[in-house]
């Protein structure tokens, strides 16, 4: 933004009064800020990516009752990823830009870039890994995309928001050393490197403080430090304190919200605890963008080029897990396709994001000469014997079975979480049944995260397909005939089961508090470091060709290598480096991504490949950024658990014994195995945890929901009665997921969002009574 897109801002904000500047803060409905024509300020438009486009025509309903207008489905986040591809993650970024501009869209809201924490998280799908350095590297070039046509892009959420159990008032306690390492190292890469437009702060509490009010978070470290200098908006109906946010540099409360929060801010503006000038700071901040973005709507799309990208995005981004020679298929084969997501393919998660694609393609569809049984039923997964027998037959017939299976919406989507890691279990049986039937049996697997695989050593072939997009399908059948190689890589590690994942225990449902327990070890740091066997490692992926790397050296801040491909194909292969930080100091996980490349190489031929090292794999937070001096070995290989080079090199920085820290010794960190205790988590966190309380009748509060406060209270148990069958009457079929997902974002929610949101949902005096009532007392009463 130039400073004349500033200056004018500045201008217009000078001309309004306390009260205009208030109500600028409060967007005018769903997706507009407020427009003050006769000042001369337009509305600005944003709009939900951050796989597509989610534009709602001015007029519609919030969360997808009716359907938002047409655009390019892109593979949902995890997948995107799963390419390990700068340039391809960019161009979708632009594509995406390009597709808001035409419809006058100014700025998406998107990429997400929590740290998948779990994989039960019900959005992991869209967040693109468990390793922060991954996420920055490849969301920045997202971003930088989508800004490079005009669009603004918005990350979210910052911070911290790793699952969706009670994600509107749940209480994240995180140590600063984890949160900067891990949870604010991806938006800080972004922000520094890519400069976003827009931050959207989380729901959650950080430490016991909102975090639309969080003034270390959004102004001490993101605006300080960082040096952001764009507008931050709470997530939809995450605004908890309009005056505390004012202080904390949040501009806008998201979405429209009645004249409540704006009597927030006048009355401590009255008070004297709010100052007018962070009121105008804030109004100028909304009023540049809307000024900025005044003329989206003025260019056209290239909507087969679009799709072209939805593709290549989606080749590349399946990860081909197992493999015993059956793939590639030959053209001829005969093949018996089964699973009725064959036909109605898991595409797309559920929420926000949900796009109305222009076009999707079936494997069904795009194979018809293959012989399609259902085998079971796609919306919720469950069979019957007769669909798993005319399955057997079928896959008794041909040469191959391709078993098509995956996570229904109804599992996976934003809103909740996941209770485990397992495929309906039907679908488990029925993989079962046919490769004990076929000769040879491929399994391919639609979801936005890691799932159990319990028949692997069963199967010859097993395909993840992640979230693929419209043109999903298309890229199975290219990756399944191989027309392109396999070369996604995993951005996860697949457990065995959910209860190998460190947090599991102060993790989602049933607790209030999110202890950050595990602190730095997550995802393949506590895996590798614990020694943990897992069904599949961060960054693995199996190539149909084979490749050598020989040759590692390390120049200052840059690796070499040799790659070959010493098979017979044309193929991809993603190098990716690993350090080991000196010991002796804080404790470290064993190791840590600090640089990746990718490569296609032809049959025989060999590249060198210089790879970038990230300069923060060689710090720590202890009191501020420090280097961390001494030797470290550098890996580098083909994930974090097949590499096969390495070399030592000396960097300077503090002696690392300077930087222990005494409470950790012979904590759980010092040699992580089974979970840590609390005793572990408080000499970590530094102070004792606040007791975790159960809210029943007597002690609900604002932070509760009314499905929480129906377990006990006839009045909640009506409302959630009226809030529910005023949604279902929405959906054609309100077993769709979308149906159960509005619900949850609102009889689900926290009841000051409820208030604090969408047109102000419920008056504040009207969930003071009902917080009244459900507690046991008269609706009048007064603590
Ligand atoms: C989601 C955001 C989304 C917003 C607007 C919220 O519920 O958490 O990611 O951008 O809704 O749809």
């Amino acid at each position: 933004m130039d400073d004349s897109t500033k200056k004018k801002a500045e201008k217009v904000v000078s001309s309004l009064t306390l009260e205009e500047k208030v109500h600028l803060g409060i967007g005018a409905d769903f997706w507009r800020t407020q427009a003050i024509p006769e000042k001369g300020l337009p509305a600005l438009t944003v709009s939900d990516g951050p796989s597509g486009l989610r534009y709602q025509k001015p007029g519609t309903d919030a969360k997808g009752m009716t359907k938002s207008e047409p655009a390019t489905c892109f593979p949902s986040l995890a997948t995107a990823a799963a390419t390990w591809d700068r340039e391809l993650v960019a161009k979708m970024g632009t594509a995406i830009g390009a597709e808001a501009r035409s419809l006058g869209v100014g700025v998406v809201l998107g990429p997400g870039l929590n740290i998948k924490r779990s994989p039960l998280c019900g959005r992991n799908f869209e967040y693109f890994s468990e390793d922060p350095y991954l996420t920055g590297t490849l969301a920045s070039e997202y971003v930088k995309g989508v800004q490079s046509t005009g669009s603004g892009s918005c990350v979210k959420h910052f911070a911290v928001n790793s699952q969706e159990y009670k994600r509107f008032s749940n209480d994240c306690l995180i140590d600063e050393r984890t949160l900067r390492e891990i949870y604010l190292r991806a938006f800080e890469m972004v922000v520094r490197d890519a400069r976003p437009e827009m931050i959207m702060s989380a729901y959650v509490m950080l430490n016991g403080i909102y975090c639309s009010d969080n003034r270390h978070l959004l102004c001490e470290i993101l605006r300080d430090e960082w040096g952001f200098e764009g507008a931050i908006t709470t997530d939809w109906g995450g605004m908890h304190d309009r005056a505390a946010a004012y202080k904390a540099t949040c501009d806008l409360a998201m979405p429209g919200a009645g004249k409540h929060l704006e009597k927030q801010a006048l009355d401590a503006v009255h008070a004297g605890t709010l100052g007018e000038a962070d009121i105008t700071a804030c109004a100028e901040r909304i009023a540049a963008l809307a000024i900025e973005h005044a003329e989206a709507g003025s260019t056209s799309v290239d909507i087969a080029g679009n799709r072209a990208v939805a593709l290549k995005v989606a080749e590349e981004g399946q990860v081909l897990l197992a493999n015993d020679g059956v793939l590639p298929l030959a053209k001829d084969a005969k093949v018996a396709l089964i699973g009725a997501l064959a036909k109605t393919p898991h595409y797309q998660g559920g929420g926000s994001s949900h796009i109305n694609a222009r076009k999707v393609e079936t494997l069904a569809g795009l194979r018809s000469d293959w012989t399609y049984a259902a085998g079971y039923d796609p919306k919720n997964g469950s069979t019957t014997p007769t669909l798993v027998d005319e399955a057997v037959a079928a896959a008794r017939a041909a040469e191959v079975a391709v078993v098509v299976v995956g996570l229904p919406e109804t599992i996976e989507s934003e809103g909740y979480d996941r209770k485990d890691m397992e495929l309906p279990s039907s679908m488990d049986e029925l993989v079962r049944a046919v490769a004990a039937a076929a000769k040879h049996t491929v399994v391919v697997v639609q979801s936005g995260s890691a799932v159990e695989l319990p028949w692997e050593k069963e199967v010859s072939a097993v395909l993840w397909a992640g979230l693929g997009g419209e043109a999903g399908a298309k890229a199975t059948v290219h990756v399944l005939e191989g027309d392109t190689d396999a070369s996604g890589r995993l951005t996860e590690t697949w457990p065995f089961h959910a209860g190998d994942v460190p947090c599991m225990g102060w993790w989602g449902e049933p607790h209030r508090q999110a202890q950050y327990r595990e602190g730095t070890f997550v995802g393949y740091r506590y895996y590798e470091t614990a020694k943990v066997p897992v069904a599949h490692h961060f960054g693995e992926g199996l190539s149909y060709t084979i490749f050598e790397m020989k040759d590692l050296a390390v120049h200052g801040m840059t690796a070499t290598l040799s790659v070959t491909n010493t098979g017979k194909r044309t193929g991809v292969v993603v190098p990716q480096i690993y350090i080991t930080a000196p010991k002796d100091g804080l404790p470290e996980p064993v190791l840590a991504l600090a640089g990746f490349a990718r490569v296609e190489l032809t049959p025989k031929e060999t590249k060198q490949v210089e790879i970038a090292l990230d300069p923060a794999a060689f710090r720590v937070w202890k009191d501020g950024w420090q280097e961390l001096g001494g030797t470290y070995t550098v890996h580098a290989g083909f994930s974090v658990h097949d590499l096969p080079l390495a070399c030592t090199i000396e960097h300077e920085g503090k002696a690392v014994k300077s930087l222990a820290d005494a409470r950790l010794a012979d904590t759980w960190y010092e040699k992580p195995e089974g979970k840590p205790a609390l005793a572990d988590f408080e000499a970590l966190y530094g102070k004792p945890v606040p007791k975790e309380t159960h809210h029943v009748k007597g002690t609900y509060d604002e932070t509760d929901s009314l499905i929480e406060m129906a377990k006990t209270s006839k009045v909640a148990r009506f409302m959630v009665g009226q809030i529910v069958g005023a949604i279902e009457k929405g959906y054609d079929d309100p077993s769709d997921p979308q149906c159960r997902m509005s619900i949850q974002s609102s009889a689900g929610c926290a009841l000051f969002s409820l208030v604090n949101c969408a047109g102000g949902a419920m008056p504040a005096w009207l969930a003071q009574s009902l917080l009244n009532i459900v507690n046991g007392h008269a609706p009048w009463y007064k603590a």
